[in-house]
C-alpha cells in the first residue's frame, strides 16, 4: 500500500528534530507518521556505526558529545538510552606544544609561561580585551573581549580561518560565544548540568525512538520525489536545507561542509584523548577525532585504533550543509525564507537546516518538543475536531 495514504503527516528528515517529533506525534497523539530520510540511514548527522575493522563506534559526520543545561530534554532522552559519566575535556596543539581547551586558568599559565592566581589572569585578559570598547558584534571581537587578541591569535584566528574560511568580522559572534572561557583550572569543555554519551550509540536512540508501528521510516528517498504526489493538505514537517526548499529561489545560502579522512593506526592510542584541535595555519586540517576516547568505559581491541581528520570547506550543491554560516548577507537572504516558509500551507519547516540555526543536538530536540506542543497537539486536535463534525 502507498504509505503516503495512511499517513497523517509527512516527515522529511531522521535526525534528531524529525524523529523526536515522530515520535511524539505517533506515541501520544496516535497519528500515523512517515519518516523519509534521503540518506540510507536514521540518526541524521548524530548517525554512528561500528567500524568494521576496529569495532569502534565511529561518529559518521563528526564528533557528537551530548550536553544540555535542559532537563525536559535529558529526561525525555533517557527514555531512549542510558548515558555514560563521559566529560569532555578539548585540547590545542600550538607550536608543537599541547594546550588544554577551552581556554582556562592552565591554558593562561601555560600560554604565557608563569603562574597567574584567578585575579591576576582576570587583569592580564581585561588589560588584552580592552581594545573592544563597545558592544563586540562580530567573532572576532567577541573573540578579543573574552580572551584578548594573544590568546584570540593562537587560538581561535587560525582554527576559524580554517573552519569557515570567512573573514572573522563577518561571522556572528555567537559562534564564539559557545566556548566557554574559565579563570579556574576547570577543564571541562561545556558548563552544562546534563552530560554524557549514549550508552549503546547514537544510532540506537534513533532506532528505539522509531521503534513504532504507528511510524512508517522510509530510507533513501528525496522529499523533491515526492513533492509533486503529496495528497491536498497533509501536513509536512521539512527538516531539509530551507534555500532547497524554495529552490533557490531567493539565493543560495552559504554552508560549510567537512569532509573526513578515516584511518585506521597500528597502536592502541594514537592521540590520548577524544579531538584535537590545530590552530596553525600550517596544518591544513581543522581537528583529529580519535573514536575510542568518547566511550572509555568499552573494551574495545587494545592493538589498532581508528582517527579521522576534519578539513572544512565551503558546501557546493552536491555536499552535506553542516555549518551555516550566517554571514551579513546569509540573514537578508534567511529572512526573505522566513517570510516564504511563514506563508508556505501545512508545511512546518524545523532542525538545524530547516531553520539554518547552529543548533545543537539538545536544543534540535528541545525545538522539536516545544513544536509538538504548541503546533502539532493543536493541529490535530483541530483536524480530529473538524472530522467529528464531519461524521456526526
Ligand atoms: P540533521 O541531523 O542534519 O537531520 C536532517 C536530515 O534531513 C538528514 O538526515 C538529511 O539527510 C535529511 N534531509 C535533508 N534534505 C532531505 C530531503 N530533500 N529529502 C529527505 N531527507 C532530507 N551537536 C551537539 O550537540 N554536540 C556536538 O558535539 C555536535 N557536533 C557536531 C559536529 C559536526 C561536524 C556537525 C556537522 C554537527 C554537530 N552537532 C553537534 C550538531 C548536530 O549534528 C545537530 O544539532 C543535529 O544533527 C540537528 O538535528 P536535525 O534533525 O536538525 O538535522
Ligand atoms: N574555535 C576556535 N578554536 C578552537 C575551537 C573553536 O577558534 O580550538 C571557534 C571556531 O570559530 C569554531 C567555534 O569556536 O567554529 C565553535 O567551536 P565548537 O568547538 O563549538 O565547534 P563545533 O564543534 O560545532 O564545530
Amino acid at each position: 500500500m502507498d504509505p503516503l495514504a495512511k499517513a497523517d503527516i509527512l516527515i522529511v528528515g531522521a535526525g534528531f528534530y524529525g524523529s523526536t517529533l515522530a515520535e511524539r506525534i505517533a506515541t501520544r497523539l496516535g497519528r500515523h507518521v512517515l519518516l523519509i530520510d534521503r540518506r540510507e540511514h536514521i540518526g541524521g548527522n548524530a548517525y554512528t556505526y561500528a567500524d568494521a575493522t576496529t569495532g569502534i563506534e565511529v561518529h559518521k559526520y563528526g564528533a557528537h558529545l551530548f550536553h544540555t543545561p535542559n532537563e525536559t530534554v535529558w529526561n525525555y532522552l533517557r527514555r531512549f538510552t542510558g548515558f555514560s559519566d563521559y566529560r569532555h575535556r578539548g585540547f590545542s596543539v600550538h607550536r608543537g606544544q599541547v594546550y588544554p581547551l577551552p581556554i582556562n586558568l592552565a591554558t593562561i599559565c601555560q600560554f604565557f609561561g608563569r603562574r597567574f592566581t584567578p585575579d591576576e589572569a582576570r587583569v592580564l585578559i581585561a588589560g588584552h580585551s580592552s581594545e573592544i570598547t563597545g558592544t563586540p558584534d562580530n567573532l572576532e571581537e567577541k573573540a578579543i573581549s573574552m580572551i584578548g587578541r594573544p590568546l584570540y591569535e593562537a587560538f581561535v584566528r587560525g582554527y576559524t580561518a580554517k573552519q569557515w574560511q570567512t573573514d572573522p568580522r563577518e561571522l556572528p559572534a555567537e559562534v564564539i560565544a559557545r566556548l566557554p572561557v574559565r579563570f579556574t583550572f576547570a577543564d571541562g569543555y561545556f558548563n552544562d548540568r546534563f552530560q554524557g554519551q549514549p550508552l549503546d550509540g547514537f544510532t540506537a536512540i534513533f532506532e528505539r525512538m522509531l521503534d513504532n508501528p504507528l511510524i512508517e521510516t522510509r530510507l533513501g528517498v528525496d522529499f523533491f520525489s515526492l513533492k509533486q504526489h503529496l495528497p491536498d493538505r497533509l501536513p509536512v514537517v521539512f527538516t531539509g536545507p530551507i534555500d532547497r526548499y524554495f529552490d533557490y529561489s531567493e539565493g543560495e545560502l552559504g554552508w560549510r561542509t567537512v569532509d573526513f579522512e578515516h584511518e585506521v593506526v597500528d597502536t592502541g592510542d594514537f592521540q590520548g584523548a577524544a579531538v584535537i584541535n590545530y590552530p596553525d595555519p600550517d596544518t591544513h586540517f581543522t581537528r583529529i577525532l580519535e573514536f575510542r576516547h568518547f566511550n572509555p568505559e568499552r573494551s574495545y581491541q587494545t592493538d589498532r585504533t581508528i582517527i579521522a581528520r576534519e578539513y572544512a570547506r565551503f558546501a557546493g550543491p552536491t555536499d552535506e550543509p553542516y555549518y551555516p554560516i550566517d554571514a551579513s548577507r546569509d540573514r537578508a537572504i534567511h529572512a526573505r525564507y522566513r517570510k516564504r516558509a511563514a506563508a508556505e500551507p501545512n508545511v512546518h519547516f524545523g532542525g538545524r537546516l530547516g531553520t539554518y540555526k547552529y543548533l545543537d543536538m539538545h536544543q534540535a530536540v528541545g525545538a522539536a518538543l516545544k513544536a509538538f506542543e504548541t503546533v502539532f497537539v493543536p493541529l490535530f486536535a483541530a483536524s480530529q475536531a473538524a472530522s467529528d463534525a464531519g461524521q456526526r
